[in-house]
């Protein structure tokens, strides 16, 4: 900023200038407060002024009788329109001895005059239009009519061209023609009694509106039909004025306020259901209610709040559905993108985020064409990273399936493997039982011993040597002494006895029916057969010794308890020089 000057005209240069660089419109209020600017004052002033019109205006609004007023004056403040903040004020003013009869009859005279004087194209009729058309329009706002009215008188008085005078032509077009009386036309009684008619029909009107205020209307009725002169004009306008003010307070704004009220009350109610799915837009609503309950409420407020809450019910009851359609594709298609994130290796990170991101806008969005926006972006985002995930989804498919077939087939073959198994109880070298076949033969041979009390005895046989065989002559030839032995066992034995093989190189003999040494010495029998019947490995005899242990089962004896005195037995032969047998104690 320069140097403040002061030279007028350097100021004004300046301030022209400062106005062109800022852009700011020319108007005679920035120009000032711009002037002020350069020529360091302030524009506290001005701003002074506003604020303390603001504070009038907000008192104003606090009182139902100068509400309208005060809620006028806020908005003109607004404008900078001081001439009209003047004219607001004067409303609720004190009135000046006089000051507002004088303007009601001053404008009525004029009213009459104008309305006799011959106008260039406009006909009395014309006028007489005119004139009903604002009584009609503005006859219950006092404060409007008495403008519109000035308003109409100017406008004629505009386009005077007073030549000669003219009698209005008594047409049937004329709309408030009287009947009952026939003064001279054009006189002054004439117009009073025509301007009173229409002023009671008006206040007549108010009655089916306000029927409470019968009686004070009825009253004024009867006084204005019996309206003859200027004078009682006068007296009468005044009565007017505060019937129209408490009409438009007490009257009609209240009960329109209260109306509208339960009105905008019962359509929340009615919509409350629509309006919880979508709790941003109720909020919207709420603020719009809590502004209309913070300011002085009016007439116009309540319309329209009542106009943009009907209007937003409407309209999000039409956008509801299309919105839960996009919604639900919005959904779906985020479940698939997130089933098949999983798949992805590369640069999910930064996606999984994206996706957070776009999540969170979407269950704030409440708009559709916001919604379609995001649905854009996200397909922008994830058209790439959704082929990949869609080939690896399909291959995942792909390999899933094969994989259920392969463990489909597995276990259809452990099923049968295990079927299988339960029925062999066979070694399936030797012909000998197997461990299941011996835990049968056992179970079979305890019990009838444990019924009968007859002795039950077991033997557990251990080659001797038999590493050194398999060492010497192979394994195969292990496996036909295995055979070999099994054999020898089988033919020796008697038929109720069983013979099993326990391990690689050991067998379990179960011998019921005898008692322990009557067992040893058939296991020692055994031991001879073998010395009778060899091995023949490749044309040579090969002798197959053993060791042995015998246990006799006392009652209720487990299989393993005894075969393990057996094998302790065992254990026994093999340290007292091998092919021996020992009886377990
Ligand atoms: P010991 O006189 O002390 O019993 O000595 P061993 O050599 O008989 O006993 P060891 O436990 O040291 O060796 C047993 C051998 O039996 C080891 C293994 O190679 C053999 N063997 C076990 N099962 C089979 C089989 O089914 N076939 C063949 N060929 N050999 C077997
Ligand atoms: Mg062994
Ligand atoms: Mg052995």
């Amino acid at each position: 900023m320069n140097k403040p000057s002061s030279n007028p005209s350097e100021l004004a240069r300046e301030t022209l200038k400062t106005l062109a660089a800022r852009k700011v419109p020319p108007t005679p209020d920035n120009y000032a407060k711009i002037y002020a600017e350069i020529g360091g004052a302030t524009t506290e002033e001005n701003n002074g002024a506003e604020k303390v019109l603001r504070a009038v205006a907000e008192r104003l609004a606090q009182t139902p009788q100068s509400a309208p007023v005060g809620i006028a004056l806020k908005k003109v403040v607004g404008t900078g329109d001081w001439k009209q903040c003047l004219k607001e004020i004067e409303k609720v003013l004190p009135k000046q001895d006089g000051e507002s009869t004088q303007s009601w009859s001053d404008l009525i005279r004029d009213l009459l005059r104008q309305l006799e004087i011959t106008h260039k194209g406009l006909t009395i009729t014309r006028k007489k239009e005119g004139l009903e058309t604002v009584l009609n329009r503005f006859g219950s706002n006092p404060e409007n009519l008495f403008e519109k009215l000035s308003g109409l008188v100017r406008s004629w008085s505009g386009s005077a061209a007073a030549n000669t005078m003219e009698i209005a032509p008594s047409s049937s077009a004329e709309p408030f023609a009287s009947t009952t009386a026939a003064p001279t036309p054009g006189s002054d009684s004439e117009m009073i009694g025509k301007l009173s008619e229409l002023l009671a029909q008006t206040l007549e009107s108010i009655l089916s509106a306000q029927p409470e205020l019968a009686q004070e209307v009825q009253t004024l009725v009867q006084q204005v039909r019996s309206i003859k002169t200027h004078d009682q004009v006068t007296s009468l306008a005044k009565q007017l004025r505060q019937f129209w003010i408490k009409v438009e307070l007490r009257g009609g704004d209240k009960a329109k306020i209260h109306e509208g009220l339960v009105r905008l009350l019962r359509l929340l109610v009615e919509n409350i259901g629509e309006m919880v799915e979508d709790e941003e837009w109720l909020h919207g609503q709420i603020v719009i209610l809590q502004e209309i309950i913070t300011n002085p409420i009016d007439r116009k407020s309540i319309a329209d709040a009542e106009r943009s809450l009907r209007d937003a019910i409407i309209k999000q009851s039409m956008l509801k559905q299309s919105l839960n359609d996009a919604k639900t594709t919005l959904k779906s298609l985020m479940t698939t993108f997130i089933d098949r994130l999983g798949e992805i290796t590369e640069s999910t990170g930064d996606y999984h985020q994206k996706i957070a991101g776009y999540s969170k806008k979407i269950s704030k969005s409440s708009n559709l064409v916001e919604l379609s926006h995001l649905l854009d972006d996200i397909m922008q985002d994830t058209r790439v990273i959704q082929a990949s995930a869609l080939r690896s989804h399909e291959e995942l498919v792909g390999t899933r399936k094969q994989v259920n077939e392969a463990e489909e087939k597995i276990k259809k073959l452990e099923r049968e493997l295990t079927q299988v198994s339960e029925l062999v109880r066979e070694d399936q070298l030797t012909g000998a039982l197997n461990r299941r076949g011996l835990d049968a033969a056992f179970e079979k041979e305890a019990t009838r011993s444990d019924r009968s009390q007859t002795p039950l005895c077991v033997a557990l046989l251990d080659i001797d040597n038999f590493k050194r065989l398999n060492d010497t002559m192979g394994h195969q030839a292990g496996d036909k002494a295995l055979i070999h032995l099994s054999n020898v066992i089988k033919e020796a034995l008697r038929p109720s006895d069983s013979v099993a093989r326990y391990g690689g190189e050991e067998f379990v003999i179960v011998l019921p029916e005898v008692g322990l040494e009557e067992a040893a010495a058939t296991i020692e029998r055994l031991q001879r057969e073998l010395t009778k019947k060899f091995f023949l490995h490749e044309n040579d005899r090969v002798l197959v010794t053993f060791s042995a242990g015998v246990a006799q089962r006392t009652p209720e004896e487990p299989q393993e308890e005894v075969i393990g005195r057996a094998d302790k037995a065992m254990y026994q032969a093999k340290k007292t020089g091998k092919n021996r047998v020992v009886v377990a104690e």
